[in-house]
């Protein structure tokens, strides 16, 4: 293939990626925006493999074989509610990529630059290793974190933020070293140094950051890997890579703002770090007033059976106990009845961007009764019940009622406000941000205790009965 027609199918495959990032910021345009993003990325695999950089296509067959199989393997038997964990460990790779390309371009004798663009063909190399390592340290302890092989509290060092900063000193002072050192074992040696303080702030920065503000981590090293990327496509000389990079570390870093607007945080918090628990541990602290109220599924039925208004709200435990088509059922039963039942989705909902929304449309719903917060959030004071579907953190009113809650100013699904609220879940234990939640004691909540599934299978039969 002629380098005209690669740089034209590059130019076709970066229109289909822009496509399909367009396409999947509406579940109902997703699909598409998926095909998209497949036919963008089969075009940029071809042009490049058949394109006139490649000398020999063993390696690279060998080397697509493997990487194909793990992708296709990790795809198939990953579970979603395992999906974060695995996006890490990918960003974790894309990270260790830009460390390998950027020492391959060091040690590579045919590179033969004088001048102005060899200091550019350093720096690149130097911000490429860099930022590569910061992701992939920083996406490897966030796997650890994200999977509990790690604790999610937050692990701060005395004075971490002088560390922090001794860090960025130390790489930008061994950076003009390095660019004064040459080519020779000196200048190995501090791109060593630097890689292995960066690899050093990537772990000590998401160590700091605790399970709470996780999601803002995950999307953070997405914006990190893709500028990763970009950076090895400026070693490489690869334009299509460049761009790419370009989208996906600009979406990532767009997305990370619009999730800490949704949490009430700000980025430089976030990254400053020291928020949130582990999660699913007992709640500490001082019990909220009240008394909890437990209900049956023959009750909630009756409650659900009765109500004008209906607006479910699923978080985490929904997609733990796989629960969605039996709460599809229902909604069915129910709108069968004249029961109007609307869905109303947190962004932070689940453990990634967008987990409710997916498990939703895996089980059918309609994309009409599926509304955000903020379109949804002031109809609770005009509904019946709200069913609270394994979620707790995200209908936490101590977000807004207690200025010393470590979640206040979250903005949260005001779901008290209904005539009765019902929360389905297997225990007291507190949600991801390890904090407890006055909902359950108040006046109007029931709690419905149990699998989410396993409760739902039976309010659904007492629902069919009645
Ligand atoms: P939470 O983690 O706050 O609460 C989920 C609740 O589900 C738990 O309290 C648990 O209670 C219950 N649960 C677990 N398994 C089951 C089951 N089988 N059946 C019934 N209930 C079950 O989840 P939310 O969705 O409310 O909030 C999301 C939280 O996760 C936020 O703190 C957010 O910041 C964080 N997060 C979000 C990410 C994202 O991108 N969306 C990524 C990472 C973290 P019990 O054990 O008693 O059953």
């Amino acid at each position: 293939m002629s380098e005209g027609l690669v740089t034209v199918s590059y130019v076709g495959a970066t229109i289909l990626f822009i496509l399909s990032l367009g396409g999947l910021s509406n579940p109902e345009t997703a699909r598409r925006g998926n095909f998209y993003g497949i036919a963008g990325m089969a075009i940029a695999i071809l042009a490049t493999v058949l394109g006139p950089k490649v000398t020999s296509y063993v390696p690279l067959v060998v080397a697509m074989l493997i990487g194909g199989s793990i992708g296709m393997f990790a795809a198939l038997k990953v579970k979603m509610t395992e999906m974060p964990e695995l996006v890490a460990l990918m960003h974790s790779l894309v990270g260790l990529a830009a460390v390998l390309v950027g020492f391959a371009n060091f040690f590579d004798t045919t590179i033969s630059l004088t001048g102005v663009e060899e200091t550019i063909h350093e720096i690149e190399m130097y911000v490429g290793i860099l930022i590569g390592a910061v992701t992939f340290s920083g996406s490897v302890i966030a796997f650890g974190k994200l999977s509990g092989k790690i604790t999610g509290k937050p692990v701060l060092l005395p004075a971490r933020h002088w560390l922090n900063l001794a860090g960025l000193i130390g790489v930008i002072v061994i950076g003009k070293l390095f660019l004064s050192a040459g080519s020779g074992a000196a200048a190995l040696f501090y791109l060593v140094i630097m890689t292995a303080i960066a690899l050093a702030f990537g772990v000590h920065m998401v160590m700091a950051i605790g399970g709470a503000d996780m999601p803002v981590v995950v999307s953070m090293l997405n914006s990190y890997s893709g500028w990763a990327a970009s950076a090895t496509g400026f070693m490489l000389s690869n334009d299509l890579l460049i761009v790419v990079g370009a989208l996906v570390g600009s979406s990532g870093a767009i997305l990370s703002y619009i999730m800490c607007r949704a949490m009430n945080r700000h980025f430089l918090a976030v990254i400053a770090g020291g928020f949130g628990t582990g999660g699913g541990t007992p709640a500490t602290g001082a019990q909220p007033e009240g008394e909890v109220q437990p209900i049956g599924a023959e009750e909630t039925a009756d409650l659900l059976r009765n109500a004008g208004r209906v607006i479910i709200v699923p978080g985490y435990g929904m997609a733990v106990a796989q629960a969605q088509h039996t709460v599809f059922e229902i909604t069915k039963l129910l709108r069968d009845k004249g029961v109007d039942v609307r869905f109303a989705i947190h962004p932070v909902a689940g453990r990634m961007p967008g987990h409710m929304n997916v498990l939703l449309a895996e089980a059918k719903v309609p994309y009409d009764i599926v509304q955000e917060m903020d379109e949804i959030n002031e109809d609770f004071p005009d509904t019946d019940v709200a069913m609270v579907i394994g979620a707790n953190d995200i209908v936490n009113p101590g977000a807004q009622e207690d200025p010393n809650s470590p979640i206040a100013g979250m903005p949260v699904l005001e779901v008290w406000k209904a005539k009765t609220s019902v929360v389905m879940k297997r225990s007291m234990a507190s949600g991801y941000a390890g904090v407890d939640n006055p909902l359950f004691y108040k006046e109007n909540n029931r709690m419905l205790f149990g699998d989410a599934k396993k409760m739902l299978d039976e309010v659904l039969s007492a629902l069919k009965a009645g």
